[in-house]
């Protein structure tokens, strides 16, 4: 390529990044919070409407005023997931739960007085009928979800890759935002009937992210 040429192409390209920085920029600062409309930063924390499990957007001040506030209608989302290295759930224990993907959190509902599960799905998040019994040999065998704060913490389980045979089922104390995450990603990115090649890249992507950011935790203490 001739020098000159060479320079229209890079200042072209520079012009188009510029393009998709700014745009990325703008999208971000259009982010209110949900209580106040005080603008956000991108890394703001998140609120949970306990009545109808809605996550919402809130600023530093507000995300305060709810923390750790006994009969609230919101609570604040912890923020670190915790990768669980030694949870135990056998093959047969996962089909009892009756989830038809390899994916699924589970939380306790402090309203309801339940445990909920639920499964991402390409039209979002779908409730699945808990088999107590099932339910209660899992949560007896691993003491660790005990610890599991309702409903701003989910067990999240990751069986994707273990299904195929590529590496071993993935469990974490997940903040209940990354498990929305999880489903919008899914629900924006599925096609046709089996979700398409994005939509496997974009869940890899997700649990590589969450995994680098977990503490992780044998035997219910932290390593
Ligand atoms: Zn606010
Ligand atoms: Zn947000």
């Amino acid at each position: 390529m001739p020098e000159e040429s060479m320079l229209g192409f890079e200042q072209a390209f520079g012009v188009l990044r510029q393009f998709t920085r700014s745009r990325s920029a703008a999208s971000r600062a259009v982010e209110h919070c949900e209580l106040c409309s005080a603008g956000l930063h991108h890394d703001h924390p998140h609120l949970v409407e306990l009545a109808n499990r809605q996550i919402l957007c809130a600023c530093d001040a507000c995300a305060l005023l709810f923390d750790g506030l006994e009969k609230s209608k919101f609570k604040r989302v912890s923020r670190t997931p915790q990768y669980l290295a030694s949870f135990e759930m056998t093959d047969g224990q996962w089909e009892s739960l009756m989830i038809p993907i390899n994916m699924a959190f589970l939380f306790r509902s402090s309203i309801e007085n339940r445990t909920v599960a639920l499964y991402p799905s390409p039209a979002g998040s779908v409730e699945s009928l808990l088999p107590l019994d099932a339910w209660e040999e899992i949560a007896a065998n691993n003491p660790v979800l005990r610890l599991l704060k309702p409903d701003i913490e989910a067990l999240l389980v990751n069986r994707v890759g273990h299904a195929h045979g590529l590496r071993d089922a993935e469990y974490y104390i997940a903040p209940i935002d990354e498990c929305y995450k999880l489903v919008g990603l899914i629900r924006t990115n599925w096609k046709g009937l089996s979700g398409g090649t994005e939509v496997w890249t974009e869940v890899a992507r997700f649990f590589a992210e969450l995994r680098s950011k977990s503490e992780v935790m044998r035997g219910g203490v932290n390593a």
